[in-house]
């Protein structure tokens, strides 16, 4: 993954005509990518901030059919989920995790239908079940959840679903994508679209966000894979558009391992208000959320409000021994659920279905929104699929259900580095030949210099904030620790891509506001 050489490539060849161009670089937009690319298609895919900016880098990290839509009576959706679920686990697994879950329960009415329902949910994934559910009594639960509290406590339900990394997994979308000849961009935007003279878009307007610089690109077909943006690209190609996204803020934040203790994680399935709580154990720390608030403004940094934060440690003391405070927080994040709007009730958003979308306009704009990252692939394969029927590119088949993202490692399952996928022999080459390079920047948190300098060879950081945010996850892990490792960062990647020391200093000071939000 190379900005500048995708860069000088739409410079080289102006008058190229792409068969697929895809708005949007979060999860939507790259599977879509990757989907065009291995179908053989010219694919170009375009994003204005960095690869998962948005929504795809503020997940829950959930690879799951969703046992709450379940409650809900969708199993259509719960029942695709999960054979994506299965899908998504095959063919990532240096990015994805089994993980066991327990619903403590305090009544014999709770003991059964959570075990009834779950089993239920297991037999929904058939072959694809990532283990059995059942129900253990309390001493089992509070030895396997020993921060649990105990009073009315009758047990648990164990039940199994898939956890990941949503933003490396977002870039490994990116590079399988460039590998099958794709390309992708991040800070380009979008500005505009250019039509034929029977109003077809016929291509689309960009400006590099890095240089300024203006250029068009052609396209048979133009995909706005936008998530919460997607009525803004929709009101550039026709500004009568009307909305048809309710956004709805979610928030977690990010706990010291010591608040769970054990690895299974907890999962409350009704809160005070009717919602679902998770408290995860991800990677050294734990993940808890999240919340669900309907938002008029869509930003690309959207910041968790104070009531937000407040519900979640209030119901995390609950049924925790340490109820944690606002002190103990390590990382507040938050993501913009991009929900089709429901005509009938545009002010609810807990109800409103989290399936996707295809819509396309009369210009020929194919439009995906909603859904979930599990559902990634499928959506992809339907927007495709959907652009061959409606004429605009000629037919070829979808082939993602069985390509492996990751390349390159032998033992894509074990170890830390499995993340960076075939990128770990490197990385652990350049440690050998210069063990000062294999130690963590900062004591709380892993990250190595090794892994920062292999993250600007491959993997197309423009600023700090990719690196901390996304390639790493220090942000999210520890947001204080993340801004006292961006000074040493800042000077590798102004070694790697030849910055003045001016940018250095610029690079901190911006990276250290951001993290404000966080906290
Ligand atoms: C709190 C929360 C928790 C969730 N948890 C889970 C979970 O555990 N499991 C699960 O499966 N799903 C989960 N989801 C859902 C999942 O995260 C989303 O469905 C998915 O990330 C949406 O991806 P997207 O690509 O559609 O949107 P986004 O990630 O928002 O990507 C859209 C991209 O378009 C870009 N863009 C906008 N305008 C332009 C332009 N003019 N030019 C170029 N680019 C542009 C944006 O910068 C952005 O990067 C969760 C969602 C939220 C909010």
């Amino acid at each position: 993954m190379n900005r500048q050489s995708v860069l000088d490539h739409l410079k080289a060849q102006k008058d190229l005509l792409f068969d697929i161009v895809i708005i949007g670089g979060g999860a939507t937009g790259l599977g879509t990518a990757l989907d065009a690319a291995s179908r053989g298609y010219r694919t170009l895919l375009l994003e204005q901030s960095d690869f998962a900016k948005s929504t795809s880098s503020r997940s829950t990290k959930l690879v799951h059919g969703g046992v709450r839509y379940m409650a809900q009576g969708d199993l259509l959706l719960v029942m695709e989920a999960l054979h994506e679920r299965g899908i998504m686990l095959k063919n990532a697994p240096h990015l994805t995790f089994n993980q066991e879950f327990i619903i403590p329960v305090y009544t014999a009415w709770d003991v059964f239908i959570y075990t009834a329902g779950l089993k239920f949910y297991d037999m929904m994934a058939g072959s694809l079940s990532m283990g059995k559910s059942y129900f253990i009594n309390r001493d089992k639960t509070l030895a396997r959840l020993p921060l649990l509290k105990q009073e009315g406590l009758k047990g648990g339900v164990v039940y199994h679903d898939g956890q990941f990394d949503d933003s490396r997994m977002a870039v490994a979308l990116a590079a399988s994508c460039m590998d099958h000849g794709g390309l992708a961009a991040n800070y380009c935007r979008v500005t505009g679209f250019i039509k034929d003279q029977e109003g077809k878009i016929s291509g689309v307007k960009v400006k590099d966000v890095v240089s300024g610089n203006d250029f068009n690109v052609n396209a048979k077909m133009v995909v706005n894979a936008t998530g919460v943006f997607a009525d803004e690209i929709a009101r550039m190609d026709n500004p009568d558009a009307r909305p048809t996204i309710r956004p709805s803020q979610g928030v977690h934040i990010v706990l010291d391992k010591s608040f769970l203790q054990g690895d299974s994680a907890i999962m409350i399935p009704k809160t005070e208000d009717g919602r679902v709580l998770f408290a995860i154990p991800w990677y050294d720390e734990v993940v808890v959320g999240t919340t669900d608030t309907p938002l008029d403004k869509v930003s690309l940094e959207p910041v968790a409000l104070d009531e937000e934060i407040e519900f979640i440690l209030r119901t995390a003391g609950k049924y925790l021994v340490r109820p944690p405070v606002r002190g103990d927080v390590l990382c507040i994040f938050a993501g913009l659920r991009p929900l089709a709007a429901n005509p009938a009730n545009p002010e609810s958003t807990k109800e409103v279905s989290r399936r996707h979308k295809i819509t396309l306009s009369s210009s020929g704009l194919l439009s995906i929104v909603g859904g979930k990252w599990t559902t990634y692939r499928r959506m992809a394969e339907e927007t495709i699929d959907k652009g061959i029927s409606a004429g605009m590119i000629d037919k070829r088949k979808c082939i993602t259900s069985g390509l492996q993202l990751t390349t390159g490692d032998p033992d894509p399952s074990s170890g830390r580095l499995r993340i960076y996928g075939g990128g770990r022999t490197e990385i652990e080459r350049m440690t050998d030949e210069m063990p000062d390079l294999g130690q963590s920047l900062d004591d709380r948190l892993p990250y190595t210099k090794a892994e920062i300098i292999w993250i600007c060879r491959n993997e197309m950081p423009v600023n700090i904030e990719d690196i901390l945010a996304r390639r790493t996850r220090a942000l999210f892990l520890n947001a204080r620790a993340s801004a006292d490792m961006a000074p040493q960062v800042a000077e590798i990647m102004s070694r790697e891509f030849g910055h003045e020391p001016e940018w250095v200093e610029n690079q901190v000071e911006s990276y250290r506001q951001l993290v404000k939000n966080y906290l």
